[in-house]
């Protein structure tokens, strides 16, 4: 039986073990953590229990389909909760919106704040339904190996939509500028401005709206376990606290991996580590990419984050609750034009314990905040705790109430954490930035041009960031490897 060897056991890797998997080979995946999950992991403190990366749980149709492709479905595995509101988002002092779960709600919120307005949201809706569907069918699953791929009737009907922004065509139909934050919020989960992300990625606002925002009981580490009992069950054997520390290559095949200083021969390898990461485990002269190429990349922004012990029930919050009570514009400055730290940065903040109380203790809250920001700033101490106190601050002069007498403990995450727990490039939480130029055929390849049996999967490789793509980035890895051994 011929031998798969998977680096990293985030949803990628999973992903892609699974498949390789069903396609009968035998697979050992390697994770330096102690546990797995990746980016996903899960941490309890004092009966607080934290999803320390993602937490918006999109497009649970792409979700679905990786359990249906090994006979399961989701619920199978874990219960599944449609959030209504989806989320809220104050942008002054007690002027928030809230993202409905009903359709005809959030149509006629348009019409209240500009009279009219839903009628270009249900003409963009439709588009972006378009666009979900040729996505999903006809690209998100490709390997991208060519510009060919792209090239059919339903995207060349749409080549003008990689060409203007998401920005652009907002401003052009939506005065109200609640209404334009509120339809160009999505797109940051790609990592780029709205004024810098093509049009067609407005398929997010078909996610957001139309398909929902859904809670997994229990987290969303919830789903990374569930994929690996899926793997389990197909005989996949997973080794945590093992990084691997070098692929050894012999002319142009990987034959191994080095794992605390042991050799593990393998016919195969699949990396989900952070693409930049796995290519210093190669000697230079096998890396695809050269520091330059890395340098140049437009990376999407890295992230501090407080998980936070509340003494008692937050008032006034949504699960999900955006805080746009600033300029993102000049946010968006210090993340991607002048890297630094922002004066006064919008922030997100999720409370997964108001849905899901078995995340908290009783009668308390479980806390957790991101600020977006530029990969690579230096960071300390002194800015975390200051950070906290602004935005404990203003959570309390928005919702109008008092929180910090209420804050039993905090713990802050950054830029090096994640360099050390997960050797992100430049302490990136999501990747690189879906800007035109680096998208589809144009992001890092899944294949190593040299070493003919080694893969990439993950959120830095296609189809991007985010849950369902790294799933999916799995399944793409799987398909190329496997056509390698039936070559
Ligand atoms: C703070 C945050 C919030 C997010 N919010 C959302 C959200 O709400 N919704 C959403 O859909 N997406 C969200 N995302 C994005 C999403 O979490 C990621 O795109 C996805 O989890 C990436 O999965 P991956 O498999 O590519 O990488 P990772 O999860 O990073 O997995 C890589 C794994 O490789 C391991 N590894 C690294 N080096 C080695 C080595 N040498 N040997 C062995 N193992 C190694 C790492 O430890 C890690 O476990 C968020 C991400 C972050 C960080």
């Amino acid at each position: 039986m011929k031998t798969v060897t998977l680096i990293g056991s985030g949803f990628s890797s999973l992903s892609a073990a699974c498949y390789m998997a069903k396609n009968g080979y035998k697979v050992t995946l390697f994770e330096k953590n102690e546990t797995i999950g990746g980016r996903a992991r899960q941490f309890t403190e004092e009966g607080f229990t934290f999803d320390m990366g993602p937490t918006f749980y999109w497009m649970p149709d792409l979700i679905e389909r990786f359990f249906n492709d090994f006979g399961k479905t989701s619920a199978d595995y874990y219960e599944l909760i449609r959030l209504d509101p989806g989320y809220k988002i104050y942008f002054s002092e007690k002027e928030a919106l809230s993202v409905s779960a009903d359709l005809t709600e959030i149509y006629a919120m348009f019409d209240s704040l500009e009279p009219g307005s839903s009628r270009f949201l249900r003409s963009f809706l439709q588009d972006a339904e378009f666009n979900y569907r040729v996505a999903v069918d006809k690209v998100l699953y490709k390997p991208a190996n060519s510009f060919s791929e792209l090239i059919m009737p339903d995207t060349v009907k749409r080549l003008s939509q990689f060409f203007t922004t998401i920005s652009a065509r907002v401003k052009q139909h939506i005065k109200h500028p609640y209404l334009r934050q509120l339809l160009e919020f999505p797109v940051i989960f790609l990592g780029a401005k709205p004024s810098n992300t093509p049009l067609f990625y407005c398929l997010m606002n078909y996610a957001d709206m139309v398909l929902g925002t859904w809670h997994i009981k229990g987290g969303m580490f919830r789903l990374a376990d569930a994929m690996k009992q899926v793997a389990e069950s197909l005989g996949v054997e997973i080794v945590t606290q093992s990084p691997v520390d070098k692929i050894v290559v012999e002319k142009d095949k990987a034959t191994g991996v080095v794992v605390k200083d042991t050799f593990h021969a393998t016919d195969l390898i699949i990396s989900g580590a952070d693409y930049h990461h796995t290519e210093y485990l190669l000697d230079e002269s096998f890396r695809n990419y050269s520091e330059t190429y890395w340098q140049k990349r437009v990376m999407a922004p890295s992230a501090l984050l407080y998980y936070v012990g509340f003494d008692r029930k937050i008032d006034q919050v949504a699960h999900h609750t955006l805080f746009f009570d600033t300029d993102f514009t000049l946010h968006a400055e210090n993340i991607y034009d002048r890297p630094g730290w922002p004066d006064k940065p919008l922030f997100y903040t999720s409370f997964p314990s108001i849905t899901d109380p078995q995340l908290a203790p009783e009668g308390k809250e479980t806390g957790i905040f991101l600020i977006p920001i530029a990969p690579g700033i230096t960071d300390s101490e002194e800015i975390r705790s200051f950070y906290f106190n602004q935005l404990i601050d203003r959570m309390e002069n928005i919702t109008g109430q008092s929180l910090k007498k209420d804050v039993l403990f905090y713990k802050s995450y950054a830029g090096a954490d994640f360099m050390r727990d997960y050797n992100a490039y430049k302490g990136n939480a999501y990747g690189l930035a879906n800007t035109l130029l680096q998208t589809a055929f144009l992001k890092p390849s899944v294949h190593n041009k040299q070493v003919k049996n080694l893969f990439y999967t993950g959120q830095l490789t296609v189809p991007g960031p985010g849950v369902p793509p790294a799933i999916i980035s799995g399944k793409i890895a799987a398909g190329e490897a496997s056509k390698y051994f039936n070559k």
